[in-house]
């Protein structure tokens, strides 16, 4: 799959608001699907707290096959933070994996083929849903 950052389509979803369990100031969800050529490639999530420059942004990517009959071998979840600082992202390995999906840590996936279509689909995320706005430099 040819994944071009331009021609990836960001529907955007749901949004959470849950005060930080440390200090009350507002974590942020949200959600949305990624379609390309009218065809859904992915879904993502994101997840910041404001006043908490300690707390990186975390974007979660989830692409493969995700119907009901898709084996979880075939549904990848992979995983990165933000850094404002170096404008840029980094990939995390996950500290907690669901038995739903194949949980990519950062060596699975990173220098693969796939690393480009995935940070494709990161930066269309990043540069296309208006309400991460406040993340950028
Ligand atoms: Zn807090």
């Amino acid at each position: 799959m040819m994944v071009n950052l331009e021609d990836i389509v960001v529907k955007q979803g749901g949004v959470e608001t849950t005060p930080c369990d440390c200090c009350g100031t507002k974590t942020r969800l949200v959600k949305g699907d990624l379609v390309l050529a009218d065809e859904w490639i992915g879904f993502y999530w994101v997840r910041w707290t404001e006043g908490h420059p300690d707390v990186l942004p975390i974007f979660h990517l989830g692409t493969g096959n995700w119907s009901d009959t898709a084996d979880v071998s075939d549904r990848w979840v992979v995983a990165v933070e933000y850094h404002k600082d170096l404008e840029g992202f980094h990939a995390v390995d996950f500290e907690q994996k669901g038995t739903s999906a194949t949980y990519l840590d950062r060596q699975n996936w990173v220098g693969s083929s796939f690393a480009a279509e995935a940070f494709a689909m990161f930066d269309a995320v990043f540069m296309k849903d208006d309400r991460l706005t406040e993340l950028h430099p």
